[in-house]
């Protein structure tokens, strides 16, 4: 497009000439920040490296750029290549271009591993959501057009792998933000070292054929623009040719040779009004014969991107077919923005829901670069428009994954795996370790540690974002309730033999299967996991299966020597190895009464016999079961105090004093005061057993401003 500038001084005119107000003095301190920082640098051509910042803030410049990010593209290379830090740039040039410089050191951090179009489009999204700050993207493209213009000083794998990326990923982004100009100077390049021989054949015949027609282009021109005067429209002819990785695409579309391509070159008119668009073509056709089916009003019937514009082909005064647009000056600052070309809806054959938005956003995004005059309001805009709904993060190979915005490590680990999720015990993001249950951001790289022995935990539900993560995680938590509880009900139906003096070996016999269907069951496991969830009580099945022992005084079996069991003194009458644990509600202590209930998949848990929160269950309730202290001494259990106390200076250091005297340890504390002048302290304390217990809180109700005691 326009020329680069070497110096400083050549930059500056530039940016003058659309913004008189500029603060020049800035730019030249930018200038020689950058030019000292980067001294002994050299480009791989050999020309001082400085030339290379400069050229992309004089291509921003082009793109009519406000003062701090020419000064932020003067500067883009300084912390990634030199000492330079954020912190000096802030210091000199203020937190704006600092941040933009930093931004970028961030984007060019990234690895770009474009092989597939999916993945690509991926890139592209990331690319968007990640910059908070538009600026950044168009310093980045800046950046990346300067390095194709002079990418032929790099090595040839290095220039495919570059030049595939602009391809991919950078033209397409630039024909969305409306830089048409960029795209196609990108795809040329591109283009250029991606196929080579074919792009150097492409140019010598379209150099020919405009040779060969630019007598008769400007002949034709000039015909029509004598006309239109004639008629007393306003309206500038001009000729123009395709680009040339346009053509190409062309031949690959249409499967047709470049001499079958007819409309490489055509002619342009730009009119005032859209009446006069209509009068043009009346006209044109009055002159020449048209071509049945090349007549295209886009201006009634807008393309789905908003192009509009009159298309017409005319076998021209020598019999050669000659393309023709005719649109108004605003219709031409859109379609010149790059949505008259390649959408991604075109290319993606279809529109999503999401999409829709976007091609919303984009078409407002047009509108409004024709209304702002100020590239700053322009920004702005387009700022606010780029929200996130997706994070794109990376895996440790480079593989970009889109989960919804909001996700987890966890998340991520299902992506992978239903393995990976149920196994993830870790996670790392760009190598530091972090909580399960952070959220993602874009561009993060995520690592999972697994462990072969790890199981998915309830607790992952309250962040995972994932359908497929919540989906898994309940999905194993069932299977594993089911089997928890399996287990459970043969222990329970065993004890109850047992306690009938019968073999416990009958829990694997035929007449399972009999007792089960008297149940309406499927088969004996469905039977023993309802007794194991509490649906039906051992006593009453057993009762069932052997009506003669039914009236039989169930006597206690013979102790047997306890399995092991997780917490230290409690054993669950006649039976081993259950999975238990004690109630948070109560906090029962040894020489409490306890009783035992079935839990819905997670074992039994052992309550103090007396505690509020079981309400007034029947005895014979199927959930139930008899629990027992096993054994004294050696072990702590964790009893919880409600202390009422008046709201006086010193209490709670007293009664945490008296705790300690006793040699109880205070495993948690906390207390509140109300309104009348009253406090509320709870322990948690760790008691040897009930005596104890009961001997701390008859001392503390001694004490002085202590109102109540409550377990
Ligand atoms: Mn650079």
């Amino acid at each position: 497009m326009a020329e680069e500038v070497k110096g400083i001084d050549d930059l500056i005119l530039k940016v003058r000439s659309y913004n008189s107000s500029a603060d020049t003095e800035f730019l030249s301190r930018a200038y020689w920040f950058s030019s000292e920082a980067h001294q002994r640098q050299k480009r791989k051509e050999g020309t001082p490296y400085i030339e290379h910042p400069i050229a992309v803030a004089s291509i921003l410049a082009d793109l009519k750029m406000d003062t701090v990010t020419i000064a932020a593209g003067i500067l883009h290379d300084t912390i990634e290549d030199t000492d330079v830090t954020v912190d000096d740039i802030s210091k000199r040039f203020g937190y704006d271009t600092a941040f933009l410089v930093k931004s970028l050191t961030k984007l060019s951090r990234m690895e770009f591993k474009s092989k597939e179009m999916a993945q690509a489009e991926n890139f592209r999204k990331m690319l968007l959501s990640m910059a908070e700050d538009i600026r950044v993207i168009l310093i980045k493209f800046a950046d990346r057009l300067h390095n194709m213009r002079t990418l032929e000083f790099l090595p040839e794998a290095k220039r495919q792998r570059i030049a595939t990326e602009t391809l991919d990923i950078y033209a397409p982004i630039s024909n969305r933000l409306g830089i048409g100009w960029l795209k196609t100077e990108l795809e040329d390049l591109s283009f250029k070292y991606l196929m080579p021989q074919l792009y150097a054949e492409l140019a010598v015949k379209v150099e020919k054929k405009r040779e060969e027609h630019e007598g008769y282009i400007k002949e034709v021109a000039a015909i029509v623009a004598a006309y239109i005067k004639k008629e007393g429209i306003s309206g500038t002819v001009t000729g123009r040719v395709k680009h040339y990785y346009g053509i190409y695409q062309k031949m690959l579309r249409q499967k047709v040779p470049f001499e079958q391509i007819y409309d490489v070159l055509g002619i342009r008119i730009i009119t005032d009004t859209k009446a006069n668009c209509y009068a043009i073509l009346g006209l044109i056709h009055s002159l020449w014969a048209p071509v049945t089916g090349k007549f295209k009003d886009y201006i009634g019937v807008p393309k789905f991107n908003q192009y509009q514009s009159l298309h017409t082909t005319i076998i021209g005064p020598r019999g050669e077919r000659v393309e023709f647009q005719i649109r108004t000056e605003d219709m031409d600052s859109v379609a010149e923005g790059g949505i008259a070309s390649h959408w991604r809806y075109k290319e993606q054959g279809g529109v999503k829901e999401r999409d829709e938005r976007y091609i919303t956003w984009l078409r407002d995004l047009v509108s409004a670069q024709t209304e702002m005059t100020d590239s700053r309001d322009f920004l702005d805009a387009l700022k606010a428009e780029v929200v996130p709904h997706e994070v794109y993060v990376f895996t440790p190979n480079g593989d970009v994954k889109e989960l919804p915005y909001g996700s987890t490590p966890v998340d991520f680990a299902y992506s992978i795996h239903t393995q990976v999720g149920h196994r993830c015990v870790g996670a790392k993001i760009n190598g530091r370790m972090v909580p399960l249950g952070q959220k993602l951001q874009s561009g993060d790289t995520v690592e999972i540690t697994t462990s072969p022995t790890h199981t998915p935990s309830r607790d992952w539900l309250k962040f995972v974002a994932t359908q497929r993560a919540k989906t898994r995680v309940k999905q194993w938590l069932k299977t594993e309730e089911r089997k928890q509880s399996l287990e459970l009900g043969i222990k329970l139906f065993e004890a109850e033999l047992r306690r009938h003096h019968l073999s416990p070996s009958l829990v694997k016999s035929e007449e399972m299967t009999g007792l089960a269907k008297g149940y309406n069951l499927q088969d004996k496991d469905d039977l023993l996991a309802s007794i194991g969830f509490g649906m039906i009580s051992a006593r009453q099945a057993v009762n069932r299966l052997m009506p003669e022992h039914a009236e039989e005084p169930g006597k206690e079996p013979e102790k047997k020597p306890r399995g092991k069991v997780k917490e230290p003194g409690i054993s669950i009458k006649g039976i081993d190895g259950v999975l238990y644990h004690t109630a948070k509600c109560c906090f029962p202590v040894p020489g409490d009464s306890l009783i035992g209930f079935i839990t819905k998949g997670r074992g039994v848990a052992v309550h103090r016999r007396n505690c509020r929160s079981l309400g007034n269950l029947a005895v014979d309730n199927a959930r139930v079961v008899d629990v027992e202290w096993a054994s004294e001494g050696g072990s702590v259990s964790h009893a919880k105090l409600l202390v009422d106390t008046m709201d006086k200076p010193g209490m709670l250091a007293n009664l945490s004093a008296l705790i300690s005297a006793m040699d109880i340890n205070i495993s948690h504390m906390e207390a509140a005061t109300t309104a009348d002048k009253k406090a509320r302290i709870v322990f948690t304390l760790e008691v040897k057993d009930r005596a104890q217990l009961a001997a701390v809180m008859q001392k503390m109700a001694q004490m002085d401003g202590v109102l109540s005691i409550k377990r």
